[in-house]
């Protein structure tokens, strides 16, 4: 149980209900910044404009996936308010307040480093982003189907990557059908792509290995398929670029070739907010319950 924690939840979609809902399930004294136009009434946490919070008894502050931009503002698709998580707000918190965020940036980094608080970001944690790799493949696979006018099953595909997301990708259209190929630079890597029984291929020979691909899969946050690549890829093939923003793929050049290339992110919270909530909230809960205990020990 979370009983006499005082959680802030600051702004946020869809998946942050999961969250919230998890908190006052819990029993966390539970307040809501950014959530004013909520419909749902959430007996149990109470609402407040971000300057009318007492920040001095919050013991974790939750942000969304993206954390803040890079002026502090925090999204808010349950409010108009503009929310600007300000370093004299956390200043006011206790010393052992942390900050939890699916990713950070050079603002998140500052404020936490003037402050001297902690940072947890979600989004770098194994657990989470093999629990979130299930929905990205399922929105993956809904893109490519609704791009495409020819099976999964039969269809050359390259996976480009065999991290977290790679695997799971790889893994899932071979389950299809398809016929899957995964690139990789790492030794160990090539051996894990052969033992799924898949064919591995070196990234450095990427032009040769994609000359056949019907759809190319890139997970690799560095711009991989450059022009130079893409040259080697037929017209008809599909891209889907997972990776993180701006992904991996020279999309002019691919444009200009004709080929159509496309840039997916967030894909778990558009195809499964309420998984993908779920996936966070229950992360965050045991993280809160260890911090908690810890400071008992402490005491
Ligand atoms: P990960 O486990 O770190 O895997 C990244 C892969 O990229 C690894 O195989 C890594 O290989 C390879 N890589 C990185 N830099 C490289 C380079 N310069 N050259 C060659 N290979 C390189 O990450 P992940 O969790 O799978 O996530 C992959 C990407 O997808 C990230 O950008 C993440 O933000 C994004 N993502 C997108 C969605 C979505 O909805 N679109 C959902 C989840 C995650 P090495 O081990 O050799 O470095």
């Amino acid at each position: 149980m979370l009983t006499d924690l005082h959680i802030a939840v600051i702004g946020g979609d869809a998946r942050q209900l999961e969250v919230i809902r998890k908190l006052i399930q819990l029993d966390a004294k539970t307040s809501l910044i950014g959530f004013d136009q909520l419909d749902h009434g959430f007996t149990g946490a109470t609402k407040y404009q971000i300057n009318e919070l007492d920040f001095s008894d919050v013991d974790a502050i939750i942000l969304p996936v993206p954390g803040t931009n890079h002026e502090g503002q925090v999204d808010t698709i349950f409010s108009n308010e503009k929310v600007i998580l300000t370093e004299e707000m956390i200043k006011q918190t206790p010393e052992h307040c942390t900050i939890y965020s699916g990713i950070s940036n050079d603002y998140l980094n500052e404020l936490v480093k003037n402050t001297n608080r902690s940072l947890v970001q979600l989004f770098e944690r194994d657990d989470v982003a093999i629990y979130n790799s299930i929905p990205t493949v399922e929105g993956t696979i809904m893109l490519v189907i609704q791009h495409t006018d020819f099976t999964i099953h039969g269809a050359n595909i390259s996976v480009l990557g065999l991290g977290r997301v790679g695997m799971s990708v790889a893994r899932s259209f071979a389950a299809l059908g398809a016929n899957v190929k995964v690139g990789a630079r790492k030794s160990e890597h090539l051996a894990r792509i052969t033992e799924m029984g898949l064919e591995p291929f070196h990234l450095s020979d990427l032009d040769k290995a994609i000359s056949d691909s019907d759809i190319c899969i890139n997970t690799i946050p560095y711009p991989i398929l450059n022009a130079g690549v893409l040259a080697n890829i037929p017209t008809h093939a599909l891209i889907i670029d997972l990776a993180s923003k701006p992904g991996g793929t020279d999309f002019r050049y691919a444009e200009k070739r004709g080929i159509k290339a496309i840039l997916a992110p967030g894909l778990p919270g558009i195809v499964a907010p309420k998984t993908a909530g779920k996936i966070v909230a229950n992360v965050i809960v045991t993280l809160l319950q260890e911090a908690a205990e810890e400071r008992e020990e402490k005491k």
